[in-house]
């Protein structure tokens, strides 16, 4: 706005009249979680076949980029996404857990593959019964494998679930499962990071 033209209280007395047509309002709310659902950064978590699937969804045929996502982060500290893509054994639920109490917050998981949320065919002792029961789960992405398409709708519904939700928003520990390991007079919880 020109000198000549403001009006002469100032812009705030003059309310949004005062202001040009090419001003745009909104909240910061609103802003900081239209920034956030086009910046998701996926951690570089791959755990069986399903990560076949996730690894051609950020190819170019794909194309994960135009989501803003194109890098998958080789450090959980710089990632705020957890991509599940696989059976999670009894070994390594530690690991994942560990994995995601270093990742940023605010963070989210995506649970890919019949595999990761139930056990799927896996219905044994040696495979973890549902990813959820170790981190807290935001979208399940279902299929044997899920096709890339199915991983991309996952991912805008979580895009969804983040431009619609709360923005401090902390997630649960998970379902409070505590996985065991042989000890010298029986049976000896893990530590799942720092529960
Ligand atoms: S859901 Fe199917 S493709 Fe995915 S990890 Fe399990 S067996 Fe492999």
């Amino acid at each position: 706005m020109s000198r000549e033209t403001r009006p002469q209280g100032g812009l705030l007395d003059a309310g949004l009249e005062g202001l040009s047509h090419n001003f745009l309002t909104g909240t910061l709310e609103e802003l900081v979680k239209w920034a956030r659902k086009h910046s998701v950064m996926p951690a570089t978590f791959g755990l069986a076949c399903c990560a076949i699937e996730m690894m051609a969804a950020g190819g170019p045929h794909y194309d994960l980029a135009r989501y803003g996502m194109e890098v998958f982060r080789a450090s959980p500290r710089q990632a705020d996404l957890m991509i599940v893509a696989g059976r999670v054994s009894q070994k390594m639920a530690p690991v994942l857990r560990q994995v995601y109490d270093q990742m940023m917050e605010p963070k989210w998981v995506i649970s890919m593959g019949v595999c990761a949320s139930s056990g799927g065919m896996f219905n044994n002792y040696a495979i973890v019964q549902g990813v959820d029961q170790i981190v807290p789960v935001d979208v399940y992405a279902p299929g044997c494998p899920p096709t890339p398409e199915t991983l991309m709708h996952a991912i805008l519904t979580l895009h969804h679930q983040i431009g619609t939700g709360h923005l401090t928003r902390r997630p649960g520990e998970g379902a409070g499962i505590v996985i065991e390991k042989a000890g010298p007079s029986g049976p000896v919880p893990v530590s799942l990071g720092g529960s």
